[in-house]
């Protein structure tokens, strides 16, 4: 498997547009996007900046994973995704390497892509994401 880049940075927030604000009109960056995942009962906003993104993400159900985060956690980052150039095959090398995987298979994450989370458990306490495109 090869590790290709910061996909993006996954935020958890309350409000997306409010949160927007701050990106947007403070650090003006550009939302080129915006996108609802049902799977994972999440509104996401994507915002690029060089050659990653922020990614932020306000739960659509009070139940659901980030709604879940918040109350934990309160609002922050919550994953980082790193880009691969072959999902399988990287999955396949965690399992081997003893990594506890959340999703032993991908599965389709927002803007297409084809993602996978390890376990913060085995990762140093950081929800770490998987990430393969297509167009890459
Ligand atoms: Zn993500």
């Amino acid at each position: 498997m090869k590790t290709l880049k910061v996909d993006h940075i996954g935020i958890a927030v309350k409000n997306l547009e409010e949160t927007l604000k701050f990106y947007e009109d403070v650090l003006g960056m550009e939302c080129t996007g915006k996108e609802e995942v049902d799977e994972q009962k999440v509104r996401v906003a994507f915002l690029p900046v060089g050659d990653s993104e922020v990614e932020l993400l306000e739960s659509t159900d009070p139940e659901g994973p980030i709604a879940k985060y918040i109350d934990k956690k309160g609002e922050g980052i919550q994953h980082i995704a790193f880009r691969v150039d072959n999902i399988e095959q990287a999955i396949e090398t965690m399992k081997e390497k003893g990594i506890r995987m959340i999703d032993e298979k991908p599965r389709y994450g927002a803007g297409g892509a084809k993602i996978a989370f390890c376990h913060p458990k085995s990762t140093g306490g950081v929800l770490v994401e998987l990430s393969e495109r297509e167009n890459d």
